[in-house]
């Protein structure tokens, strides 16, 4: 008898549990676009802003879900399985194999957006990285402190819902195109004076079949809690995982 039971409630939970999945896999329901996010480095909070803060925006509402990881040697492993690559480390990655998958994951059509520190020449040995894939860098900065950034391409989908433009205290990229490498779209500058240099702050990157946002924004807190920022990421790996 107490089989009986035991066996009936098992049952129970079982079809409870079938049930409920056909709930949460209901057709009109988007499924979240699978991200994989690397960090490391110096310079930088990544565990703070990245793994923690970007992650949880990114997840919020469904859009994503994020694999953050610090170890690079993870990235083989977990890239097939991904829509989105978003690189925000400084630290190098060296393993050549895991250098040609990012080449091929871009250039099979999927997405990658490259945030603040990966904006930077970190690689002297992997030149084809800035050249190909960022269309250029940054090789200095302002001193942290207050700056405007300027949307100038509001059209586009990476900038909707974006205010014409906005300030913040970050640090100031001197990210510059490279002339002999892929093609870069400025979507927003970035501008500490008004009689100062303006620099590109949120660009595409025309390489291949890939679609590549960067985004030079992201130092800390003043960052990456701002609306706009949050807004900014999650338009971009929206953008990106569209095929
Ligand atoms: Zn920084």
């Amino acid at each position: 008898m107490k089989t009986k039971i035991i066996q009936l409630i098992v049952l129970s939970a079982i079809l409870l549990i079938s049930s409920t999945n056909k709930v949460c896999s209901a057709p009109d329901k988007k499924k979240p676009i699978k991200v994989l996010m690397v960090g490391g480095g110096s310079s930088h909070d990544f565990d703070r802003w990245y793994k923690q803060e970007d992650v949880e925006t990114l997840q919020r509402d469904g859009l994503a879900v994020v694999s953050y990881t610090d170890d690079p040697s993870k990235i083989l492993g977990l890239l097939p399985e991904m829509d989105v690559l978003f690189l925000a480390n400084n630290q190098p990655i060296s393993d050549e194999p895991t250098r040609a998958a990012i080449f091929t994951f871009s250039q099979k059509g999927k997405g990658i957006v490259l945030a603040h520190p990966a904006l930077w020449y970190n690689w002297k040995d992997w030149p084809g990285y800035n050249q190909l894939l960022v269309g250029g860098g940054s090789r200095g900065h302002d001193a942290y402190g207050p700056f405007r950034v300027k949307i100038t391409n509001p059209q586009h989908p990476v900038t909707k819902g974006l205010p014409a433009d906005f300030k913040l205290d970050d640090e100031l990229y001197y990210f510059k195109s490279d002339t002999q490498g892929s093609s870069v779209t400025v979507l927003a500058t970035a501008q500490a004076r008004t009689d100062g240099p303006e620099f590109p702050s949120i660009f595409t990157v025309g390489y291949k079949k890939g679609k590549i946002v960067g985004i030079a924004l992201g130092h800390d807190a003043a960052s990456h809690k701002l609306e706009s920022y949050q807004t900014l990421i999650r338009n971009a790996v929206n953008w990106v995982a569209k095929k």
